[in-house]
């Protein structure tokens, strides 16, 4: 009796040991009874197109790529998807008929979780970002479509944060401010942590007075323990605070998708997940 052909997939990122994503990936292919594996690999920045290329040679179908490399994995690609273009940063490869396909599942992971896990309607919002890295690209166009009132990236270094909005004026409208110019005039019915700050350990720079309990507070870093932006929305009494786990189980499921044709369900994901994990 001939053995069903396990397909190659993978993530590659430095520093990579962290990685969820073996597990998640395993959960869904368990879930919708797919035989593939899915390994960690660390990659150096100088290593990534020789690690692509034999991953490649090997027969591997698909990758997920990480920091560092979102933006530099676009030099290797034959072929990139709308929304990657766009951002400039690409998390997913699919390797077709030896070609190397790029694409970006950040945007629509987020989103999926804000609108289908929370059901939030971003249409008519004050929405500020607080920073302006590569995550920030991910998600802006997604964001800016769903039309809100307004989108305000803050960011410490402020020529990041206008360099996004000239890159992303033909979609919609972005104001740009650093931290300490947050206006007050406006209250924001979403912010978004998009900042590495929290996970360096650095928890007091959010100068942001308007907010109340109202407001939907997101941050797109994850731990195991509540998240300093987190627990500071907490403290300011908002009602509404999550953490990125929910967009990390979400553009994972986007990419399986991608690689595997088959939408796995997300739900109770992240229980078994942490059950599971380290
Ligand atoms: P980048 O390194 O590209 O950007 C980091 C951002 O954080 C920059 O805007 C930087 O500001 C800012 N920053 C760093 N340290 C500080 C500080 N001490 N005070 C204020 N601002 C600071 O990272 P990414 O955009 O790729 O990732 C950002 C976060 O999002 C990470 O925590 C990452 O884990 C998370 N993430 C989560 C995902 C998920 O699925 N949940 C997916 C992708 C990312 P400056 O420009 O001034 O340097």
């Amino acid at each position: 009796m001939s053995q069903k052909k396990i397909d190659l997939y993978g993530v590659m990122g430095d520093p990579i040991s962290h990685s969820y994503s073996p597990n998640i990936h395993h959960l869904f292919a368990l879930q919708t009874n797919q035989n593939i594996s899915y390994e960690l690999f660390l990659v150096p920045p100088d290593d990534l197109e020789n690690a692509i290329k034999s991953f490649q040679i090997k027969g591997g179908r698909g990758l997920n790529i990480t920091l560092p490399h979102k933006t530099t994995v676009l030099n290797y690609l034959d072929e990139i998807s709308e929304r990657a273009r766009i951002a400039g940063a690409v998390n997913t490869l699919l390797f077709e008929e030896g070609r190397i396909c790029g694409d970006n599942t950040d945007g629509v992971g987020l989103m999926n979780d804000l609108e289908k896990n929370y059901n939030l309607k971003l249409k008519g919002l004050n929405i500020l970002i607080l920073g302006a890295g590569g995550a920030t690209r991910g998600i802006l166009q997604p964001l800016l479509k769903a039309n809100p009132l307004s989108l305000t990236v803050a960011n410490r270094t402020l020529q990041k944060a206008t360099a996004l909005m000239e890159h992303f004026n033909s979609i919609g409208k972005i104001s740009t401010c650093h931290f300490e110019d947050i206006s007050d005039d406006i209250t924001y019915e979403l912010i978004i942590n998009a900042t590495s700050a929290g996970t360096k350990g650095q928890s007091n720079f959010f100068p942001i007075n308007n907010i109340n309990k109202n407001t939907f507070c997101y941050d797109l870093s994850y731990s195991t323990k509540p998240t300093p932006f987190k627990k500071w929305s907490i403290e300011k009494g908002v009602r509404h605070s999550v953490d990125g786990w929910g967009m990390l189980i979400e553009q994972a499921a986007e990419s399986f998708y991608l690689w595997r044709g088959i939408r796995p369900d997300t739900n109770g994901i992240l229980t078994k997940l942490l059950t599971h994990s380290h």
